[in-house]
């Protein structure tokens, strides 16, 4: 079997390890292919490139594009982009730009509901970066007691028609499938079961998502039921969508799955990997 996990974050985005932390933890934890895919930010991948090569990891560089559709958000994959590429680069720190002045909204907001200084507060979880994203809040309202962990957080705050909400418009759809596919890299759903869409509108995603040049789901994920995965392994098999796997890790702490411990892929499936050049000592 192949210990593969194409979806984590570090502390470039919303992550709490550093890459080459996260690198040494997927690596002790037996992962043999591993994909960086922070929020709209491509900055960690050559450190984590570097170290996982040093532990004869097989890394790929990747993102996760928030993206709006039909006024919901949506995360894209891109999988084996090329991090230079430079309509990907100049996108992504646009896109960067929008979550700070989000963050002032979120920050309004809570301050309406007598959350103060969260702004700074949550400012001080953000990495070098500067990336600041709903994570970072939430850890501030967990610290400051509004909350006892993060998936209580995401309950009583920061989601719409709850207090420190802030509706954002990120880029569409087909920005995102561009930048992915421009740079050579293939545009895979993330978390499908997420977004909790009606099957007609998950139809018009995927059809949307085909058209444009996307190629793949996420149907092994933290954010998804068992039920879940046999569903969109369904789909995937029905609409010749490539299958991605992956943890979503954010933190030792914060994490459903951690690196390296993901199910296997139903059957059926072809692996979103199948044409990847991947060394015969990866698979034990
Ligand atoms: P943002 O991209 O800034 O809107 O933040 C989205 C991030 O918030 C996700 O990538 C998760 O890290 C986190 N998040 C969203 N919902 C939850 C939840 N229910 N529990 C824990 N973390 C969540
Ligand atoms: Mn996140
Ligand atoms: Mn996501
Ligand atoms: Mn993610």
């Amino acid at each position: 079997m192949l210990n593969i996990d194409l979806h984590c974050h570090s502390n470039v985005s919303d992550g709490v390890l550093t890459p080459t932390q996260l690198v040494e933890r997927a690596h002790r934890r037996g992962v043999m292919v591993l994909a960086l895919t922070d929020h709209d930010d491509v900055a960690g991948l050559d450190e984590a490139s570097r170290v996982a090569a040093e532990k004869n990891i097989t890394f790929i560089n990747g993102v996760e594009i928030s993206v709006t559709w039909r006024g919901r958000t949506i995360h894209i994959l891109g999988l084996n982009v090329d991090p230079d590429y430079k309509p990907l680069f100049e996108g992504l720190t646009s896109i960067r730009d929008g979550r700070t002045q989000r963050a002032r909204t979120i920050a309004d907001e809570l301050e309406k509901v007598g959350v103060e200084g969260s702004f700074e507060g949550a400012f001080a979880y953000v990495g070098e970066r500067g990336l600041i994203g709903r994570t970072h809040f939430a850890r501030f309202l967990v610290e400051k007691g509004y909350a006892k962990d993060m998936k209580a957080v995401f309950k009583k705050y920061l989601v719409k028609g709850k207090p420190g909400y802030a509706h954002h418009e990120w880029i569409q759809l087909s920005g995102a499938i561009d930048w992915i596919t421009g740079s050579g890299g293939r545009a895979v759903i993330a978390h499908p079961a997420r977004y909790n869409l009606g099957k007609n509108v998950l139809n018009d995603l995927f059809d949307e998502f085909c058209a444009l040049g996307g190629t793949g789901i996420e149907v092994i994920s933290a954010s998804h039921t068992r039920e879940q995965v046999e569903i969109f392994a369904d789909y995937a098999r029905i609409r010749g969508f490539l299958v991605s796997c992956g943890s979503d890790f954010h933190g030792p702490d914060e994490s459903f799955y951690d690196l390296g411990q993901l199910p296997d892929l139903p059957p059926g499936c072809v692996p979103v990997w199948h044409d990847w050049k991947i060394p015969a000592a990866c698979l034990t």
